[in-house]
C-alpha cells in the first residue's frame, strides 16, 4: 500500500519588507485598493492584494508582511484637498482633478486618505 505523503503543515511566510503601503486608484466600478511594497529581493516595487475593500486590504498589509525596519510603515497617506482656484488640489501629491474630486475620500493620484 502506498504510503500517503502527509504534506507538511508550513508556517506561513510573511513577506519581509521595509516599505508598504495602501494605495487608491478610481475606477468606474469604485476605489480599487491596492499594496505597494518594496521588493527586497527583487529591488523594486511591487503591487499586489488587490480588493475593493479596504478594510481586507489592511488585514492583508497586517497578515502578510513584516516590516524589516519599525519606522517606515505608511499604511495610508493622510491629506487633504485645497482648493486651487475652485479645483480640487491634493495637498500630498499637489495634482488638481477636476471639481467632482472634492467628495472623493482619496487621491487618485497618490492614494492619500483625505479629510483625517
Ligand atoms: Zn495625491
Amino acid at each position: 500500500m502506498a504510503e500517503l505523503a502527509t504534506p507538511k503543515l508550513q508556517e506561513k511566510k510573511k513577506i519581509m519588507t521595509r516599505y508598504a503601503q495602501v494605495i487608491a486608484t478610481e475606477n468606474k466600478i469604485g476605489t480599487y485598493f491596492e499594496i505597494l511594497w518594496y521588493n527586497e529581493g527583487k529591488n523594486d516595487f511591487d503591487i499586489g492584494f488587490g480588493s475593493y475593500e479596504l478594510d481586507f486590504v489592511l488585514e492583508w498589509l497586517k497578515e502578510e508582511f513584516e516590516f524589516t525596519e519599525d519606522k517606515t510603515i505608511f499604511p495610508v497617506v493622510c491629506a487633504e484637498w485645497k482648493d486651487f482656484r475652485g479645483k480640487p488640489q491634493c495637498s500630498h501629491c499637489k495634482k488638481v482633478f477636476q471639481e467632482y474630486y472634492f467628495s472623493h475620500k482619496f487621491c487618485p493620484e497618490c492614494g492619500a486618505k483625505m479629510g483625517m
